[in-house]
């Protein structure tokens, strides 16, 4: 984008309503959560481990006194570490990913996000899913209440969905649509749903497998509807060594490659449930925009458009 469109767009009160709505997201999700005693800790940014991702994301190490570290794709493993100190943790974790050039076309990929990151200490799917819909409908009642002015700038009309929210089965959907289910059932639906029980070979390999349907896992996407797409990822966890270790070697990569995280296992890490959901993802739904980088003063997109 030309520099005298984007000091245009930047002074356009269309931006100023979206990240007052932004802001006002942040803040009733943070407020939320700590009702529910999450603690809110640092994000990480750079670090030895980070999570290898399922899809092919161009990877880049950066080097320091002779030690080579990653930037953050998400903070999976730090949160599964973090949970030896408290309960129930959550960070507004800055991610860099970055993504295929093809993916400019989603009108939901950045280069650089955040997610909002959260794991509980022994929890299962079921209590993360209930979470995920609390924390849902706070975030727009919170919006519609204190934001009324701007969404009027927006012209959106928001809606709080009726709860509990649909849970469809992966293998269900993928028979009926094939395996761009998720885009087609976010246009057919009018409120956001859940696909679960993702297959083995689709995710990364911490997400738990079921010890009663192998092959299966206790994962989770919520998909926002309206053609919005995916909105979070999550689940149970593997946090066994010797599970994840041969969860690893499945995928093709190396335990080697994720010390400590490793190291961390064989002396003990609690079993838990989480998930991530996209902030500007988030902003994109509940603002009701094209694309998302209408949704961040600063967007960086894939192919490397952005300041
Ligand atoms: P994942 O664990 O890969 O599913 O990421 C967690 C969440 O982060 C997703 O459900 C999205 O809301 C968000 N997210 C993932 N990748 C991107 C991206 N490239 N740009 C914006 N948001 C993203
Ligand atoms: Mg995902």
């Amino acid at each position: 984008m030309q520099t005298d469109e984007r000091y245009k767009s930047l002074k356009s009160g269309k931006l100023k309503a979206i990240t007052k709505i932004q802001s006002e997201i942040r803040r009733s999700s943070g407020d939320f959560l700590r009702r529910e005693g999450f603690i809110e800790i640092s994000p990480v940014i750079i670090s030895q481990i980070t999570d290898p991702l399922f899809h092919l994301v161009d990877k880049r190490e950066i080097e320091y006194q002779g030690k080579r570290f990653k930037l953050t794709q998400s903070m999976i493993f730090h949160k599964q570490i973090a949970l030896l100190v408290h309960e129930k943790i959550f960070a507004f974790s800055p991610n860099i990913r970055l993504e295929p050039i093809e993916f400019l076309d989603t009108k939901r990929h950045l280069i650089e996000f955040t997610q909002l990151d959260l794991e509980v200490k022994e929890a299962k799917r079921r209590d993360v899913i209930s979470l995920g819909e609390e924390l849902l409908m706070d975030v727009i009642s919170s919006v519609k209440n204190s934001c009324k002015e701007e969404l009027s700038v927006l012209d959106r009309k928001l809606k709080l969905p009726s709860r509990p929210f649909e849970q469809i089965p992966y293998q269900k959907a993928y028979e009926k649509y094939g395996p761009d289910f998720e885009n087609i059932l976010s246009y057919l639906h009018k409120e956001p749903f859940w696909i679960v029980d993702f297959p083995k070979e689709m995710r990364e390999f911490y997400d738990r497998e079921d010890p009663a349907r192998p092959g299966v896992l206790l994962d989770m996407d919520l998909v926002y509807p309206e053609g919005y797409g995916e909105a979070l990822s999550g689940g149970e966890r593997e946090h066994e060594h010797k599970r994840v270790s041969s969860r690893i070697k499945s995928t093709g990569l190396s335990p080697e490659n994720f010390q400590p995280y490793m190291e961390f296992l064989e002396k003990g890490l609690p079993p838990s449930a989480g998930f991530g959901i996209g902030i500007e993802r988030l902003t994109r739904w509940i603002c009701g925009l094209s694309g998302i980088e209408e949704t961040t003063l600063f967007p960086k997109l894939p192919g490397g458009e952005g300041i």
